[in-house]
């Protein structure tokens, strides 16, 4: 659809009745000027709220399940009490009223089953999205606009993995032509829920976690869009966290395959497998500031005109590696390797890298803590012949590390570049456990010692004059 924009809205871009008010007029200006749709996040740590509810129902903990209920409905309708007033305000308590009935009855369900079955719990969580497009889309019809909350569920198909779903982007663009484009074309702002959709045969899913990002790219493809403006609490991609170093800067334009690495490593701007729908229609991503929306922000491009080389670090401190290792030079480590990739697959468990040494055939995993007894577990039951059998020397897990990652175009073709930063690591003491450079050319991965892993990221943002060369551009 020409010159269509879509506006995706983040948790603290919700999260009061004043944010949506900002995010509302953010979008009402732009409609003045183009076709909008609009995807939207529940508002801030609505989600953590939601699956804390679930997991006391679970628990049995009725007490604290009443008291996260009603902490999830007045702070909506306290957000729409200030948002609207009159019949609009009935109208708007009655629909908050029966989205919180809704989840209740959900999660009075698990409570008398002890447990959560996948679909439930997604169908579920998706009530915060719901609940926030209701009160945008409620407080712009107030201001006159035509908006109107849709539920992805409507829209975005997806497999049956409930939790971390994938889309399926032909019946989407389908829906997406019959449910949104004819809003769109009658003057009609949709104010569509991210994070949630739904299987062909209308089993409610969720995209995982931070997942409306990568709602709002899936429509984003679906409807051709111009561009995309993802908005958040921060200026944009920058060169490193800020609250590790004292000088990073924004960079005005970064490749999808740039942001893909950084939000894969860490960068908590943009969820990771929002830039996949977009490349093949070389979509436009902005990431932008709605706390101050005059800044440029980052644009996200096929390609950039800076030079390559390193522009961005990022790092992840709640990591831990596991290590296995043959117990003689005689046994297979490619077998055993592939036995535990196999074992891995069978959890949800990510691989942030895998590294090797091919004289003792050992290699480590590096997983993310919250995976680790998961992974584990996974493989020491199916290697459990293995090691009991003394085939397999024990399984090592080091929950002391970290991962840092640099990340640049080009990298690759800096003669002296990989030397250099590990030379400004080792300056700071810092012990390098594992070193993965993978196949991606534009990615360095590092794991360190946890202590020194701060350190680190400062002494490769210094060497690399990552923020100078991004605010000399
Ligand atoms: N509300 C969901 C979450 O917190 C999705 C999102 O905000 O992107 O994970
Ligand atoms: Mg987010």
């Amino acid at each position: 659809m020409k010159n269509l924009l879509v506006m995706k809205f983040g948790g603290t871009s919700m999260g009061s009745a004043e944010r949506i008010k900002t995010a509302s007029k953010l979008a009402h200006e732009q409609l003045e000027q183009r076709p909008v749709v609009v995807v939207v996040s529940a508002m801030s740590k609505i989600t953590d709220l939601l699956l804390d509810t679930l997991r006391r129902a679970e628990g049995g903990d009725s007490e604290a399940v009443e008291a996260n209920l009603r902490q999830l409905a007045e702070r909506h309708l306290l957000a729409a009490g200030e948002l609207l007033s009159g019949p609009a305000l009935d109208e708007c308590v009655n629909a908050i009223e029966d989205l919180v009935a809704e989840f209740s009855r959900i999660v009075n369900g698990v409570r008398l089953l002890a447990e959560g079955p996948p679909r439930a719990i997604d169908e579920a969580v998706a009530i915060g999205e719901q609940l926030s497009a209701l009160l945008m889309a409620a407080h712009l019809q107030k201001k006159g606009v035509r908006a109107k909350a849709v539920n992805a569920r409507e829209v975005i198909v997806t497999d049956a993995v409930f939790g971390n779903a994938t889309p399926l982007m032909g019946p989407t663009t389908e829906k997406a032509a019959r449910v949104l484009r004819p809003l769109v074309n009658e003057g009609v702002l949709p104010v569509v829920t991210g994070f949630n959709g739904a299987t062909p045969d209308g089993r409610p899913t969720t995209l995982g976690r931070g997942g409306s990002d990568f709602s709002a790219s899936i429509l984003s493809a679906a409807l051709d869009a111009e561009e995309l403006w993802i908005w958040t609490d921060v200026d944009g991609i920058m060169t490193a966290d800020p609250r590790i170093v004292p000088d990073p800067a924004v960079l005005d334009e970064v490749t999808y395959r740039e942001a893909a690495e950084l939000a894969y490593n860490g960068a908590k701007v943009l969820h990771p497998r929002t830039l996949a729908p977009l490349v093949e229609r070389q979509i436009p991503v902005w990431s932008k500031n709605s706390f101050a929306p005059e800044k440029p922000g980052t644009k996200i491009v096929p390609e950039v005109k800076t030079p390559p080389g390193p522009r961005a670090v990022t790092s992840m401190a709640k990591v831990a590696l596991i290590s296995m290792e043959p117990a003689s030079a005689e046994i297979s480590g490619t077998r055993l390797m592939g036995r535990a990739l196999d074992a891995l697959s069978s959890t949800s468990a990510e691989l942030l890298a895998i590294t090797s040494s091919s004289y003792r055939q050992s290699f480590c995993f590096l997983v993310r803590k919250e995976e680790l007894s998961r992974a584990v577990e996974a493989l020491e039951s199916s290697l459990s012949l293995e090691l009991a059998h003394g085939y397999l020397k024990p399984i090592d897990v080091d929950d002391n590390v970290g991962l840092l990652a640099v990340v640049g175009e080009g990298m690759r073709g800096a003669p002296g570049l990989a030397g250099r930063i590990f030379t400004a690591i080792s300056r700071e003491k810092v012990n390098i456990i594992a070193i993965a450079q993978g196949s991606s050319e534009l990615t360095i991965a590092i794991v360190v010692a946890r202590e020194g892993l701060d350190k680190a990221v400062r002494a490769i943002h210094s060497e690399c004059k990552m923020g100078e060369l991004a605010r000399r551009h």
